[in-house]
């Protein structure tokens, strides 16, 4: 089974301490690394065992080499990331605010991951190398940061795509701040899961997005767009399935100490396809993602040291993918 992930990879700066550790300290102590939505859940799923392709656009600095360097760490194929002369990937800084929550602060306008889709021989090219793939896999963030005519193009290839026997997986992902306003957003969006077979939500966003005030309304209308697989993530909540007409709730298993929720979603997103695409059910592919989504929120940052991860992952009773 091979899935391609497409979207954006950002430098990230993340403070290493909390803020009660840093009051002491007249330096700002950061981190630096990568992170975006795809590009975590591309690395889970290939820790999970399944092949996979990251497609995005980056620059030619020193910056964009790192990414090629980490994704080829994790077995992840790079062949279809364009690279762009004089450019370079964008940056986002994380602050730890008082109360414990975080703050992102993005620098990402000229990405080149924004022409994603946009140019037309590039756009052939990829849709050769797409065509190849069992899965694609993209969020509300991907179609967020793409030209509204690219957006398009994209439209008309999943049609394509899905018509051949390919099977798509969104995650609707909103970030008001991306999008120039919240209808802009919802008809892309509603536009995207018309073309979805797996729809992995968060409830949060799809509140924000839709104003849903209980999970049903988002379940009925994902279902009314004719999604047939879908799942919604709630947190510590259980995860509803709606499948073939029935829903149900699955229990998210108790974590003893969440770190860091960063990377929740992106996580149990990779836990679930990569045990989905390797023949597990729904069911117990939402067990994988779960198993998935503790393992990254027991630490700090997006993405987790691989050594540690793999080694969690070898330690767990079921541990059949991710
Ligand atoms: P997002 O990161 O998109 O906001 P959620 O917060 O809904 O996503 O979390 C996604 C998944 O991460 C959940 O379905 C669950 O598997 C896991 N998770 C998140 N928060 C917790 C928690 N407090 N305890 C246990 N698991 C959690």
């Amino acid at each position: 089974m091979k899935l391609a992930a497409l979207g954006e990879v950002m430098v990230e700066l993340a403070p290493q301490a909390s803020v009660q550790e840093q009051a002491g300290s007249d330096k700002p102590l950061l981190a630096q690394s990568y992170a975006g939505d795809t590009y975590n859940t591309a690395v889970y799923i290939a820790r999970g065992g399944v092949s996979v392709s990251y497609v995005t656009l980056l620059g030619d600095d020193p910056y964009s080499e790192e990414v090629l360097t980490r994704l080829a760490g994790e077995g992840i194929d790079t062949s279809a990331i364009a690279r762009l002369p004089g450019r370079c990937p964008g940056l986002y800084m994380i602050q730890n605010t008082p109360d414990g929550e975080r703050y992102f602060t993005y620098w990402r306008d000229q990405a080149p991951a924004r022409e994603l889709f946009a140019d037309a021989d590039r756009r052939e090219a990829l849709k050769a190398h797409l065509r190849e793939m069992d899965c694609l896999y993209l969020s509300g963030i991907t179609l967020a940061i793409m030209s509204a005519d690219a957006r398009v193009e994209l439209l008309a290839f999943l049609k394509e795509y899905r018509a051949a026997g390919g099977r798509v997986a969104f995650d609707s992902n909103y970030r008001p701040r991306l999008w120039k306003s919240a209808d802009e957003a919802r008809e892309a969006v509603a536009a995207f899961m018309a073309v979805t077979d797996m729809a992995l939500l968060t409830f949060e966003d799809e509140q924000a997005l839709w104003g849903d005030k209980r999970a049903g309304q988002c379940v009925q209308r994902n279902s009314r767009a004719g999604v047939v697989e879908l799942v919604i993530k709630r947190g510590a909540e259980p995860v509803l399935l709606q499948l073939d007409g029935e829903l149900t709730a699955i229990d998210v298993p108790p974590v003893s100490r969440v770190v860091d929720t960063t990377g929740a979603g992106d996580s149990f997103n990779a836990g679930y396809l990569a045990a989905r695409l390797q023949g597990a059910s729904p069911q117990q592919s939402i067990a994988a993602g779960n198993r998935c989504a503790a393992r990254v929120i027991g630490h700090r940052g997006a993405i987790i040291p691989r050594a540690e991860y793999l080694a969690a992952a070898a330690e767990a009773p079921e541990a059949e993918a991710c």
